[in-house]
Formats: structure tokens, C-alpha cells, sequence
């Protein structure tokens, strides 16, 4: 059911803590930690402890733990101090998209130039 932990969700196992992950910040609502295989210097997942298939799922459930998402990612761009040189945060939705995880997770990245349009 849709916000309950699902036994075979890579992302509900590193909330629960049975999967390692380097944890750089957690919340109430979410946990932030390190991709296993970064894409740039800053490279971190926030998730919603509550398991949710994509961004939109999650918005249409809880607005507010969306919303937490982001005030996450913005807490941890700063403590990386990649605010001033500028970040990104990217929810890929679907596997044409390049999503893999079925868990909604945000990819904070930043600390080298980001091209635009992205591949
Ligand atoms: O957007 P997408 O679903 O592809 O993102 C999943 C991300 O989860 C990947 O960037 C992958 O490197 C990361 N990952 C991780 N730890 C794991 C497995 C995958 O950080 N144990």
C-alpha cells in the first residue's frame, strides 16, 4: 500500500537502516545520504521515509513531506556550501527518465558546472 514500507524497496531498507548508507542529514519526514556512485562532487539522494513510487505520487499524497524534500536538499546544498556556485535537484520519473529506484528520491548534485540541457 502506498506510503508503507515495501519488503523488497532498496530506499525503505536504508530508512529502516538495514541497508548501509552515508547519512548526511535526517528529519521527521526524510533521510539524505550519500549515491553510492555520484555523478558530481555533491552528489546526495533525499528520500521520504515513506514509501512512495515518484515525486508526483508523493505530492498527491502528503504535499508537505514534498515540500520537506526540497528544505532538505536546500539544508544540505548549504552545509556543502554549493549554494553560492549554483546546484541541481532532479527527480527522475519513470524508467525512459532514468529511473531505477522505484522509492521517490530527489538527486542533490552540485560542486561542478552543470550542463544544460541535461543528456
Ligand atoms: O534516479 P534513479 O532511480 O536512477 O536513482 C537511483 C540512484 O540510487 C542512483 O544514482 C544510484 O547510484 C543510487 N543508489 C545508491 N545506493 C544503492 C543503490 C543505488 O545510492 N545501494
Amino acid at each position: 500500500m502506498a506510503g508503507e514500507p515495501q519488503a523488497d524497496c532498496l530506499f525503505c531498507k536504508i530508512v529502516a537502516g538495514e541497508v548501509p548508507a552515508t547519512v548526511v542529514r535526517e528529519t521527521e519526514t526524510t533521510v539524505a545520504f550519500r549515491d553510492i556512485n555520484p555523478q558530481a562532487p555533491t552528489h546526495v539522494l533525499i528520500v521520504p521515509r515513506r514509501h512512495y513510487r515518484d515525486a508526483g505520487s508523493l505530492a498527491a499524497a502528503e504535499p508537505a513531506v514534498a515540500a520537506d524534500l526540497l528544505t532538505t536538499a536546500a539544508a544540505v546544498a548549504a552545509e556543502e556550501k554549493i549554494g553560492e556556485t549554483g546546484y541541481r535537484v532532479v527527480f527522475n520519473t519513470g524508467s525512459g527518465a532514468g529511473q531505477t529506484v522505484f522509492h521517490t528520491h530527489a538527486h542533490l548534485l552540485g560542486g561542478r558546472g552543470l550542463n544544460w540541457p541535461p543528456g
